[in-house]
């Protein structure tokens, strides 16, 4: 078999890639692992700039069947806690979206098929050879391309044969470990979104209301001495959730401010888009809308250097934020936001609705110091 694409992964980056190169009418193809509708870890929080990439990717009509199909729910307060103790609740001035991700990801791939792409699901790669542009799957078959585009998440194969077989490749640093079960409201509920810190060193656990279930997690940085699976049960156990029996916990891999340093091999024309090539940002740990938008990137592009220009702007976004990762959860610092999320809760609204629903922390400075000056009027007043 012989494809000028093919796409390894039927995630929404590598559907992403796919339903742009059929809108340009190349030929493609992917090849995911698993069959459609497979589980996915995903708190499923759809922001508003994840919205946006998706009406450039369907046209508003196909994405407003998409939400039809696969929105689960949209929640009005945000809700911030130091570990139990609740810091401030807002209402957040557009609904915080909640989508269902199995339904999500499988209308993606529904619709790639609609534009004319092939995929071949449940089915394995056993070997890439980046030389011959060809990949071998298990049945021993083997598919000839013109370009790669790695589409297969935190843990990519591909990325992980670059490694080995590609002279100077260089892969991103390890993933973050993030945890997460979905609960019945019988046995939790909680209202919103709820986050929560001092749960868990430098990043933080949540709960979403999401209809009939409330979703619960955390993410675990690398290299942290303790047990994510413990600190998890300790934080279900302090909110009270019942009978943890029934809900085996579960983790994976979650690209955390650790982009691969150039996300393609232009010489082998492989392009690694959404989580494969460490695009998530990294304060929040939002995958979504790098992986739509890196698809677009990828699926626009003639080739793997026209793709390293566009995605640059991600790039350079997602290393941005990984400093600001570091500052924001510093002790000091995180003593100063606590206590300024409680004397302004306007704050806490504006900055989740600019700069994480619409944006990625792009006005952050100006926001903080703009609330510190206003809060110190105030003391003065007073
Ligand atoms: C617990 C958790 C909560 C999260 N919550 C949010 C959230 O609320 N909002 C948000 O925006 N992001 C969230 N994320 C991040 C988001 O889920 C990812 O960034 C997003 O799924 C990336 O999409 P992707 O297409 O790049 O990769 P994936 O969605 O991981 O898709 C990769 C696909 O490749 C397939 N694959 C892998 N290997 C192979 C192979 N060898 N051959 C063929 N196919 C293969 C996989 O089966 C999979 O279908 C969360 C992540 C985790 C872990």
């Amino acid at each position: 078999m012989t494809t000028e694409y093919l796409i390894v992964g039927a995630g929404p980056s590598g559907c992403a890639a796919g339903i742009t190169l059929c809108k340009h009418g190349k030929e493609c193809m992917i090849i995911e692992r698993y069959p459609l509708g497979r589980r996915k870890l995903c708190a499923g929080v759809f922001t508003r700039k994840s919205q946006r990439a998706l009406d450039e990717l369907l046209g508003a009509e196909t994405a407003v069947k998409c939400y039809g199909e696969c929105l689960v729910s949209r929640e009005k307060q945000l809700v911030l806690w130091k570990d139990m103790e609740k810091l401030v609740a807002c209402d957040t001035r557009f609904p915080i979206t909640l989508i269902d991700r199995p339904k999500f990801d499988y209308f993606l791939a529904k619709h790639f098929m609609e534009q004319g792409g092939t995929i071949l699901d449940n089915t394995n790669i056993v070997s890439i050879s980046f030389d011959d542009r060809t990949v071998t799957l298990e049945n021993g078959e083997k598919i000839t391309y013109k370009n790669l585009i790695a589409a297969d998440g935190a843990n990519s194969f591909v990325e992980r044969e670059a490694k080995k077989q590609v002279v100077g490749f260089l892969p991103k640093d390890e993933s973050i470990l993030a945890m997460e079960i979905n609960v019945d409201r019988e046995d939790f509920s909680i209202d919103g979104v709820n986050l929560y810190f001092e749960i868990v060193p430098e990043t933080y656990a949540w709960a979403f209301s999401k209809a009939d279930k409330v979703c619960l997690g955390l993410g675990k940085l690398q290299g942290k001495d303790f047990s994510a699976q413990e600190v998890f049960t300790q934080f279900l156990k302090k909110l009270g959730v019942k009978n943890l029996d029934k809900y085996p916990l579960r983790g994976a891999m979650l690209p955390f401010g650790n982009t691969m340093p150039v996300p393609a091999i232009p010489s082998a024309d492989v392009m690694f888009v959404g989580d494969a090539g460490g695009l998530v940002e990294p304060v929040t740990g939002e995958g979504i809308f790098c992986a739509l938008q890196s698809g677009i990137f990828a699926g626009d592009s003639r080739n793997a250097e026209e793709y390293l220009e566009k995605v640059k702007f991600l790039h350079r976004l997602i290393k941005k934020d990984a400093g600001y990762q570091k500052l924001l959860t510093m002790p000091r610092m995180m003593r100063f936001f606590y206590h300024r999320v409680k004397d302004n809760p306007g704050f806490m609204e504006h900055f989740y609705s600019t700069q994480i629903e619409e944006v990625c922390f792009e006005k952050f400075i100006q926001i903080y110091l703009k609330y510190k000056l206003l809060y110190r009027r105030k003391k003065d007043k007073s």
